[in-house]
């Protein structure tokens, strides 16, 4: 006999009380709730398609322990985050390598391994001008190859599920038909693209904005850009970083009507010290520190190199700076992310059949306030 658990919760859906029954890690039923209404809410858990390392441990070293990765993912849970994509920056050939199959192990053994969807390359194939190239290590930007993907897929054991790149590299159009012909889901990012470069690039089969309105200049010319091109071009998804440092509230409530709101998918960009103390770190090739006030810098540069940012702050930060609601900032960080990344078993909110990957939380709705109570890992397959 099958063994049933049982969830309450008030679903973000109308507002009404409701009970997912959960079997084989699957939603079986979801029932009206009589008598009294709990008073926290419940919904799918959250997926992070973009997320560098958490609780002091480096998603991009090929050094790094498995028991620590392991403990990265369980801090990660607790925020509500049941999915994410590991991301892998900039560097030499063998220290992207190296790391890819290093969290492909971690992917396949580990017991919570599942929590890998797969990978995220954020890079080489960058811009190398200041400001475009954010903290990424100038020294390692190149050109693209497809032959260059097929390694770096291949030490990945085939998990690479997005990469993101600058289209106005050398080699980049033919790259990205090769990794879209793949199934790899393109996004453009840490770019100097024309009008032009970009618009090949969607037609080559790129249908992302990594993190918009970073990893850009600090001046630019203020109706002919590449923020405004990707804005503009619906056949773009965006992810934002919604930490408050990265991005003001006012560029998030405009990116998040430009794009509308099935269109905009929450990331943390979270860097290794992310949920940690102050202090300094490392990140690849990267030293970085993190400061009293949240920010992640380079230590020499004094750059931003990724966010101290976990999916639950990111979410109140979202219903504070856009129009969403609760509904339609979890939507961002959850059904979103699983249509871009093609993750087909994700992308129902609140389904019979889906997989029991669910949050309970508190939610204060005067101060926007979210407290994660408990998140389950159901049943993908
Ligand atoms: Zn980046």
């Amino acid at each position: 006999m099958q063994s049933t658990t049982k969830r309450q919760g008030l679903s973000p859906i109308d507002g009404r009380p409701i009970e997912i029954h959960v079997e084989s890690g699957r939603i079986a039923a979801i029932e009206p709730l009589a008598g009294p209404a709990p008073a926290h809410w419940i919904a799918p858990a959250m997926i992070d398609i973009q997320v560098n390392g958490f609780a002091g441990v480096d998603y991009n070293s090929p050094d790094t322990p498995q028991e620590d990765l392991a403990r990265s993912i369980d801090v990660q849970i607790a925020t509500g985050v049941a999915r994410l994509l590991p991301t892998v920056i900039t560097g030499s050939h063998e220290n992207i390598c190296g790391s890819l199959s290093n969290l492909a192990r971690a992917r396949r053994d580990l017991p919570n391994g599942e929590a890998f969807v797969g990978f995220h390359v954020e890079g080489p194939w960058i811009s190398p001008l200041d400001g475009p190239r954010g903290a990424h290590p100038v020294q390692h930007c190149r050109a693209a190859t497809p032959e260059e993907f097929d390694r770096f897929q291949e030490a990945a054991e085939g998990g690479i599920r997005l990469v993101t790149l600058a289209p106005e590299v050398a080699g980049a159009i033919p790259t990205i038909e090769h990794m879209a012909k793949a199934g790899v889901v393109v996004a453009i990012g840490h770019s100097n693209a024309s009008e032009a470069d970009i618009h090949n690039a969607i037609a080559a089969g790129a249908t992302m904005s990594t993190h918009l309105g970073n990893g850009a200049h600090q001046i630019i010319p203020r109706h002919a850009n590449y923020i405004t091109w990707q804005m503009a071009a619906d056949e773009l998804s965006a992810g934002l970083i919604v930490d408050g440092i990265h991005l003001p509230p006012a560029f998030v409530k405009v990116a998040v009507r430009a794009k509308g709101a099935n269109h905009v998918i929450l990331v943390t960009d979270a860097a290794p010290p992310a949920s940690c103390a102050p202090g300094i770190y490392h990140f690849g090739h990267l030293e970085v520190a993190l400061t009293e006030d949240q920010c992640i810098r380079l230590t020499d540069s004094g750059r931003l190199a990724g966010s101290a940012l976990s999916m639950d702050r990111g979410l109140e930060n979202l219903i504070r700076f856009s129009d969403l609601d609760l509904l339609g900032a979890l939507r961002a960080g959850t059904v979103n992310a699983a249509r871009e990344i093609h993750l087909k078993a994700r992308e129902g909110f609140l389904q019979v059949g889906d997989p029991a990957d669910l949050m309970l939380f508190d939610y204060d709705q005067a101060s926007g306030g979210v407290t994660i109570r408990e998140t389950l890992l159901g049943d993908l397959n």
